[in-house]
């Protein structure tokens, strides 16, 4: 049995993701790849109404790529700074993109420096 939390909950949700609110615990497929993190709390309106803080699961736990807009899994973003090894931005303003977006010049600029 999964607790159902509500979409407001507020304070320490334990084993919960502070995004989707699915349970994290072990043994649910989403311990692996967890994080420890808290939200802000507001409703609808915008008003403040606490913070919570729990886990932000693996599918939670995921970037917008800056030139096709869809997400990234964890640990497979690619950043200016992997590439230019420095801190920067692309030419063209995107800062965390997918591989498979990358120029071909920086792909095999990321080859060099990553
Ligand atoms: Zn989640
Ligand atoms: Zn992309």
């Amino acid at each position: 049995m999964t607790k159902k939390l509500h979409p407001l909950v507020c304070g320490n949700i334990g084993n919960h993701c502070v995004e989707c609110l699915k349970d994290t615990s072990f043994g649910t497929g989403l311990f692996v790849n967890r994080i420890p993190a808290d939200r802000d709390v507001e409703d609808e309106d915008g008003n403040w109404l606490g913070q919570r803080d729990g886990w932000l699961c693996a599918l939670c736990n995921r970037f917008e790529c800056d030139r096709c807009g869809g997400l990234i899994d964890c640990d497979e973003d690619i950043t200016a700074y992997d590439v230019y090894a420095q801190h920067t931005d692309f030419h063209d303003g995107a800062y965390r993109v997918h591989e498979e977006c990358l120029t071909p010049e920086e792909k095999e600029l990321l080859e060099v420096n990553f």
